[in-house]
């Protein structure tokens, strides 16, 4: 789609969401689980950071810079490990801009994730680059459990958090814009109802399908959705565009089937996008 749609007079009039990976666990064709969202002119919120999300930001054509919030919603590795490498690749960014421009304006990062998250990645950081002992932009941390009782302004959006249902703690995210929810992100979780919920009325649902149902005693066992499952929840909050994602890839050349599997549940068509692919919530 072309840009106009999504700018007026530097002001977003539709919010922009790119997939980066939908799948999970992945070290072949299909990677984890991310998207972005443009927040305000040129500023985007990536949520989740896997092993490849770094280099995937950079293919959507995003600047590691432009990205000014990060939400991680657990610690899994597919989750989270792409982290410091971005917070890497951000600092190449900012040196490049401080020398071409030494007055510029250099965007600072929030990272809103768990403490000891922060704390963990922070150390996995400083630990392998003793070279970098200080960033050349502001990186800030947001706990995100306080997200769940007070939503924050990020960009152009209000974000709260919804404790969910994985085996370590986990958060949905429901996004504001305009006092209407326009969007829900399950993150790894089995069906909750808390998610549910908070997602009333949301525009733009994207919940987690792991594997099909005929998988359901692994995918419980781990916590995580089959398509029914997905389906069933995206069917009780009866969003306009429903998405599947965190596929396992070994489903990738049964995802029609999931897809019409979830569709059923649901009562309505959903799917998994393309990585790459962007919508407009
Ligand atoms: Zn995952
Ligand atoms: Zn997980």
């Amino acid at each position: 789609m072309p840009d106009v749609l999504y700018r007026s007079e530097r002001r977003l009039t539709v919010v922009r969401l790119t997939f980066l990976g939908i799948g999970s666990n992945s070290f072949s064709r299909l990677n984890t689980a991310a998207f972005v969202v443009e927040v305000s002119d040129g500023s985007w919120l990536l949520v989740d950071c896997g092993p490849d999300t770094p280099r995937q930001v950079v293919s959507a054509g995003i600047a590691h810079i432009d990205v000014q919030f990060i939400v991680i919603t657990h610690r899994h590795l597919d989750h989270v490990l792409g982290l410091p490498y971005l917070w890497f690749g951000r600092n190449l960014d900012a040196l490049a801009l401080r020398r071409r421009s030494p007055d510029a304006f250099i965007k600072p990062l929030v990272v809103i994730c768990e403490s000891d998250v922060w704390q963990t990645m922070r150390a996995l950081f400083n630990r392998c680059h003793p070279d970098i002992p200080s960033l050349a932009y502001g990186l800030h941390h947001i706990d995100i459990a306080t997200l769940v009782h007070a939503p924050m302004d990020v960009g152009n959006l209000q974000i709260r958090t919804i404790p969910v249902n994985h085996t370590v703690p986990a958060f949905g995210i429901v996004a504001r814009r305009n006092g209407a929810v326009v969007l829900a992100y399950s993150s790894d979780t089995l069906p909750s109802e808390d998610f549910i919920a908070a997602a009333a009325g949301a525009g733009t649902v994207i919940h987690e399908a792991m594997v099909p149902s005929s998988e359901g005693t692994f995918s419980s066992s781990a916590h995580h959705s089959t398509a029914t499952q997905a389906g069933t929840v995206i069917g009780n909050i009866h969003p306009h565009q429903g998405f599947l994602i965190h596929l396992r890839p070994q489903f990738w050349p049964a995802r029609v089937e999931l897809e019409r599997e979830a569709s059923k549940a649901a009562g309505a068509s959903v799917r998994f996008p393309a990585e790459g692919e962007s919508i407009a919530i």
